[in-house]
């Protein structure tokens, strides 16, 4: 691909531009490409080959044929590829780093711990993909014995978004391949090349022909028939909340199963016992990683009245510290948003909190830097009548909102429809299981801005999501239970 060679590789063969579909690469159907641009520069980083509904329904088809053979190759044998899979991206995470970086934006060291972050997740299915165990029942007869197989559900779709390229397939990969399931993937149009590379890798780490695909091309088209097809029997995806339920609405149609990781609206509330450097520091890596673009990333920065003037001060210089620039540039911690859109929405949610009553106290304005930079910004005077109240910002804007009670804090964090991860700090133990237990919340961190684990369960509850990724309990989320009752058995 020889308008990216500027992009310093050790093993070019990584930059992949084609679709992998059946273990071939091969170019869409329709012989479109679309481009791949870096959001820091603009600049063209690459083409890539757009799939059509044909690319996608073709690759549902091999999946369909391999399933049968992936889902009896012993576990042992699934949990093998994985970990060869795991083995080569550590190994290779230099590379994908800089893919990563050219075509989302994010600093080079956030890049490397993403896909860091993302081969655990692999190496920790390679482990649980042994312990899908079934069970047997205690039998309410003679000659009669009762038991459970976990089965793999069957083909999947995976639909992924650009803010974390890697991670969100490997978090969705790796239980299906481990279940047994085969699996189709759409990643986001902005960031193909992350996915692409995986599949090369996985090709190298020997997952068979038609068990890992990849389809780029247009959401509606090549989405619509992963949603749509009775191959696929379910379907797995992050992104936005309006897409989610759209996904929803087309799976109903042949009942197909769902997980869905969506928006946030994550509160994060310093009480007054809180220690201020934990509660800066908290606040400050849950809000500006990834330039504010997670669905973990703190919305809402709710602060007791009798620690709001210390935070404040502590919190802004922070903000103010933080380096803005080209992601592989040497020191920088926030890169550029991914998009236009992106940063009118940055905007919109400032000037609508001004308009409101907000104070802007650090940023509030593009950086000098120009393109879709931002300055890392912290508003106060906050209030829950304001769009950025209700709406994610998905951007380096910290409203805060002042409190008095414990009450007050729990009833403003919840008064979200989201409910994806919440934070506190707070030094009192009978606080911390208080108030844990009162936020509706699928993730919550107590003193600490950092959540996500691979162990760990991560998921959202109300209108952020079904199902959870990570932890023992995401295997059950690619596995149905089948019921074997054997009677005349004479025992
Ligand atoms: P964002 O607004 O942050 O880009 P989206 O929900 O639009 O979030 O994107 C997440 C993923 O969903 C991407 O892979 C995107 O291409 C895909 N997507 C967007 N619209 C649709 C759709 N109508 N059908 C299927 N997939 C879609």
């Amino acid at each position: 691909m020889s308008t990216a060679l500027h992009l310093d590789l050790n093993d070019r063969a990584l930059l992949r531009d084609q679709l992998l579909i059946g273990g071939e690469w091969v170019d869409g159907a329709a012989g479109a490409r679309d481009d791949v641009t870096d959001p820091a520069t603009g600049g063209l980083v690459g083409q890539v080959a757009a799939g059509t509904r044909a690319d996608a329904r073709r690759a549902i088809e091999l999946a369909d044929a391999a399933q049968r053979d992936w889902g009896r190759t012993p576990a042992k044998t699934r949990s093998r590829i994985l970990r060869a899979w795991h083995d080569l991206i550590v190994e290779h995470v230099d590379d994908l780093a800089i893919l990563l970086t050219a075509e989302q934006g994010k600093p080079l060291a956030e890049s490397r711990g993403e896909i860091l972050y993302g081969a655990t997740f692999i190496e920790w299915y390679a482990e649980e993909a042994k312990r899908a165990y079934g069970e047997v029942i205690p039998s309410p007869a003679d000659g009669r014995r009762l038991l459970t197989l976990r089965k793999p559900i069957g083909v999947v779709a995976a639909i992924t978004p650009w803010n974390f390229p890697m991670a969100m397939i490997a978090r969705k990969a790796a239980p299906a391949l481990a279940a047994g399931c085969t699996i189709v993937i759409k990643p986001a149009p902005t960031t193909p090349l992350s996915a692409l590379a995986l599949g090369e890798l996985a090709q190298r780490a020997g997952v068979p022909a038609g068990v890992l695909s990849i389809v780029c091309g247009p959401a509606e088209e090549v989405g619509g028939e992963l949603a749509e097809s009775p191959l696929v029997r379910k379907i797995t995806f992050t992104g936005s909340t309006p897409v989610g339920k759209l996904l929803m609405t087309q799976a109903a149609q042949t009942v197909k199963r769902v997980s869905l990781e969506l928006g946030g609206n994550a509160p994060f509330i310093v009480f007054d016992d809180a220690d201020l450097d934990v509660a800066v520091r908290g606040a400050i890596d849950s809000k500006f990683r990834n330039a504010g673009q997670t669905c973990v990333c703190a919305n809402r920065i709710l602060v007791q009245d009798g620690i709001h003037d210390a935070f404040v001060e502590r919190f802004a210089a922070a903000t103010a510290a933080l380096q803005v620039g080209n992601g592989f540039d040497d020191g920088v911690e926030q890169g550029p948003l991914i998009d236009d859109r992106a940063l009118a929405k940055v905007r919109d949610h400032i000037e609508d909190a001004v308009t409101h009553g907000a104070s802007v106290v650090v940023g509030g304005d593009a950086h000098e830097l120009g393109g879709t930079f931002f300055q890392p910004t912290v508003l106060t005077g906050a209030t829950p009548a304001m769009r950025i109240a209700v709406d994610e910002t998905f951007g380096p804007v910290a409203p805060v909102f002042r409190f008095t009670t414990e009450e007050e804090a729990v009833e403003l964090a919840n008064a979200t429809e989201s409910g994806l991860a919440a934070y506190f700090c707070t030094q009192d133990l009978g606080r911390a299981w208080r108030v844990g237990e009162a936020l509706e919340f699928g993730v919550v961190g107590v003193n600490t801005g950092l959540i996500s684990y691979e162990g760990a369960p991560f998921g959202g509850v109300k209108q952020s999501g079904l199902g959870r990724e990570g932890s023992r309990h995401g295997l059950d989320d690619f596995l149905e239970i089948s019921y074997l009752c054997i009677d005349g058995l004479g025992v």
